[in-house]
């Protein structure tokens, strides 16, 4: 009988314990997000609380990325899955609708949908805000254009440019979206969630007042990129790319199209073109043969950072020294 009673003060003991601690103790929520910038930001929301996990790791594009059997439980196992639409990830649509099914899913494309820009199409770009350049009137004249589809009123029902993510306003629509999730999974956090919220978004906001005026002496100067992933960010400083080197990353461009790219460079003066870390530069050297562009690398996901919140600031500040750095007039 004693016994008995002891067992009894033990339990309403714990009880009363897991009671007091009850925040503290709730288990973080199990939240996948697709690619290292979103893991960065979510990061970010649930500092102090708990970790994301990320699938695309390291060098690997969200282009062709191939999901591996822990990453395929992980989705399984998820109360949230952060990614941005199958435009991008393609390779997690259908893993989604099996495995990914009891887990909330926040698909970024379909919530930003009113901020997303839409997909430009050609070996060149126009400049949407700004007026024509003289070379691209010449063309005009010439009564050959096929670039007509860069506008977004031609090309208002057309694809969206999923790289969303490199617009720091809409870094803080992110964050938002993914506070109120992770607050709804887990209200036992709710107040430090919000916190962490709150710091994040001014940070953003100054990250962007800061590279605006980082940014403003390069804004005019034309430039190449390997593939359009850098659209939110030309369009949130205003800077002047004119075209990229393939419209899919995981295809070689065609030997029309890099005839293009090279009119296109000598035309408009294009001061440099830039490869990405997660595709082969070699493409590179054959487009600026012959002209005078400068090579550089621009780097959309932060493939070597580490995972964590800081991330995203570097990315974005890194994007914008490798941008100076290529686009600024060698002595
Ligand atoms: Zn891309």
């Amino acid at each position: 009988m004693k016994k008995m009673l002891l067992l009894f003060y033990l339990t309403a003991c714990c009880t009363l314990l897991s009671l007091s601690s009850w925040a503290a103790e709730q288990p973080a929520p199990q939240v996948v997000v697709s690619i290292k910038p979103l893991h960065s930001l979510i990061s970010g929301v649930m500092q102090g609380v708990g970790e994301p996990q990320l699938l695309v790791k390291g060098g690997s594009s969200p282009h062709s990325y191939v999901l591996r059997p822990s990453e395929a439980r992980a989705l399984a196992r998820a109360d949230l899955i952060i990614w941005v639409g199958h435009q991008l990830e393609s390779f997690l649509e259908k893993p989604l609708a099996t495995l990914g099914r009891e887990a909330r899913q926040i698909e970024l494309s379909k919530e930003l949908q009113p901020y997303l820009l839409p997909m430009r199409k050609g070996g060149g770009w126009e400049r949407q805000t700004h007026q024509h350049k003289k070379a691209e009137h010449t063309e005009e004249t010439e009564g050959h254009h096929e670039d007509h589809a860069a506008h977004p009123a031609m090309n208002e029902q057309g694809e969206k440019n999923p790289h969303l993510w490199l617009d720091p306003l809409l870094a803080i629509r992110i964050v938002d979206l993914a506070t109120a999730a992770i607050s709804e999974i887990d209200p036992a956090h709710r107040t430090q969630y919000a916190d962490n919220s709150t710091q994040l978004k001014m940070r953003l906001t100054k990250l962007h007042a800061e590279l605006q005026t980082k940014l403003a002496p390069v804004r005019d100067t034309p430039y190449i990129v390997f593939h359009d992933a850098y659209q939110y960010f030309e369009t949130a400083f205003g800077l002047n790319a004119v075209g990229s080197l393939t419209i899919d990353p995981e295809r070689k461009p065609g030997a029309r199209r890099i005839l293009k790219i090279r009119q296109k460079i000598k035309q408009l003066n294009a001061r440099c073109v830039f490869s990405e870390p997660q595709f082969e530069p070699r493409l590179v050297a054959t487009v600026i043969e012959g002209s005078n562009a400068k090579t550089g690398i621009l780097d959309p996901l932060g493939a070597d950072l580490p995972n964590e919140p800081n991330s995203y600031f570097t990315l974005l500040n890194r994007l914008a020294e490798n941008l100076i750095e290529g686009l600024r007039q060698s002595p």
